[in-house]
């Protein structure tokens, strides 16, 4: 639904007042600016503020409070329900804030929101320092880190979310507060897992890590039941030093993979053992004893390579859904392969990730992000060309992913699309819904924040 009282907005006094850049329909940089990573989002704000420091951001929290107007935050423009665009609204961009402070002895960094996990990662990994965000390098640091952050570091050092010291937020009512374990500490529980329906993270402090070097990279496997449900036992049996991905899914045509193998469902495993070089590969034997590999890429590398650069203009078109399991054994790794041989979707898969480790050391209400005890990710996947495949491609996820469905009823908030009240329920289940409802009634009582998976705010916030 386009958002209705633009005539309030007076771009002429945005421009006078904002220190960043103020962007309208009219200017050449318009479509460019409106553009966010998911192909199938094509929405028109009124104006995209692209904010310079946080006197904008409170600045554009005002008008879009005052006027009425619908109000997205973008960091990084990953949002898969493309929350992160309105249609008649503002956006309040934070892409051009990426100042970054590194204390190294005192192994923490403060980091404007609006820096790519790729940019903050090249910039600490100078120091042999890191902090885990996702698996992919052009993702904002504002979403994946207000949502929880599942990556490469994760069984080593938890989510991104645990190693959150605090973070500058600035309010519905305009106010910028700081939120740590001191300060706030409601709204410090709550933007850890609760997303952007607080306020507009300006900057986060995280603590880094020691990460001189990792072995890791790709290993690309022959996909087969046993060779699945073999990687997910490996990967569980794995020290925490070693983070895995594996999805499963068409091969790509890449140059080094024998053509024969070209659109073959494969493992195309992503792997990040975070120690030193000989345990490092101690940990992979077990992942390559699986089967002769198609392409074993995995080395001693610095951390950074995990994130190669990304292709700006890569705008995919897919329905997913995302899910925990308990298990993958050879019973439900047949299901997985079943489905994948039955689709004719030019990529489709299933992203399998074993979590436990760090993450599962963390108490399950420490964070707004419960799903501690949760063992395995299953992300399920298909691109689509065109309204008619995409009702194909999305009955495929619908069957698959039922057809997946265990006990653990949760969803990771992140990985929800544009899902109905009900996934938001599962991403928050029990008591950790009712807290954020509390909170959320505290810091946005008018629900300000809402283009976003939304906690309602609750009226009684004692
Ligand atoms: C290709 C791809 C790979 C991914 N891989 C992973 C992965 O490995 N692990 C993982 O955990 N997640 C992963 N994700 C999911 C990703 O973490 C979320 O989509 C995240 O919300 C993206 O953050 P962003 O800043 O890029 O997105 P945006 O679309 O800019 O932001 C998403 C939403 O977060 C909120 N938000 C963003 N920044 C702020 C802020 N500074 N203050 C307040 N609210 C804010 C807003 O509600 C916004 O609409 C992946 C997504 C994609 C598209």
């Amino acid at each position: 639904m386009p958002s209705s009282p633009t005539a309030t907005i007076s771009i002429p006094d945005l421009r006078a007042a904002i220190h960043g850049r103020v962007i309208a329909p009219e200017d050449a940089d318009y479509d460019e600016a409106r553009t966010v990573m998911s192909g199938a989002i094509d929405r028109r704000p009124a104006v995209i503020v692209r904010v310079a420091d946080v006197a904008d951001v409170q600045h554009v929290i005002g008008v879009a409070r005052d006027s009425g107007t619908e109000l997205a935050v973008r960091s990084g423009g990953h949002s898969a329900a493309g929350h992160c665009v309105t249609d008649g609204g503002i956006v309040l961009d934070l892409r051009d804030l990426k100042a970054l402070e590194i204390d190294v002895p005192g192994r923490t960094a403060w980091a404007e929101a609006g820096l790519t996990a790729a940019e903050y990662t090249a910039a600490t990994a100078v120091h042999g320092l890191a902090t885990g965000f996702g698996d992919t390098g052009s993702v904002g640091l504002g979403g994946i880190t207000l949502g929880g952050g599942v990556g490469y570091l994760g069984r080593k050092y938890g989510l991104t979310i645990d190693s959150l010291l605090a973070a500058d937020v600035v309010t519905a009512d305009g106010e910028l507060l700081r939120a740590d374990a001191e300060h706030h500490p409601d709204l410090f529980w709550a933007i850890r897992g609760g997303g952007g329906n607080f306020g507009v993270a300006t900057r986060f402090k995280y603590r880094l890590h020691d990460v001189p070097s990792t072995v890791g990279g790709m290993l690309i496997l022959p996909a087969t039941a046993e060779t699945v449900a073999g990687f997910i036992a490996a990967a569980e049996a794995a020290p925490d030093e070693l983070s895995t991905i594996a999805n499963v899914m068409p091969c790509p045509p890449m140059p080094f993979v024998p053509e024969e193998q070209h659109g073959k469902v494969v493992i195309f495993a992503l792997m990040t053992y975070a120690g030193e070089s000989d345990a490092g590969e101690r940990a992979m034997a077990p992942f390559r004893a699986l089967a002769a590999p198609i392409a074993d890429l995995l080395k001693t590398q610095p951390y950074p390579d995990m994130y190669p650069p990304d292709d700006d203009s890569y705008h995919p078109t897919a329905v997913s859904r995302t899910m925990f399991v308990d298990v993958i054994d050879l019973g439900v790794a047949s299901t997985i392969m079943e489905y994948l041989d039955a689709s004719d979707a030019a990529m489709r898969v299933a992203q399998l990730r074993v979590l436990g480790g760090a993450i599962s050391r963390v108490p399950a209400d420490e964070t707004a992000y419960a799903h501690r005890t949760s063992r395995i990710m299953i992300n399920v996947a298909a691109f689509y060309e065109g309204p008619d495949d995409q009702l194909v491609r999305e009955a495929w996820v619908a069957e698959f992913s039922a057809a997946l469905l265990q006990d653990d009823q949760g969803a990771y908030v992140n990985f929800i699309g544009d899902e109905g009240e009900a996934r938001i329920h599962a991403a928050y289940p029990g008591s950790t819904w009712d807290r954020l409802r509390v909170i959320k009634g505290r810091y946005d009582p008018t629900n300000l924040f809402r283009l976003n998976q939304n906690i309602p705010p609750s009226a009684d916030t004692r």
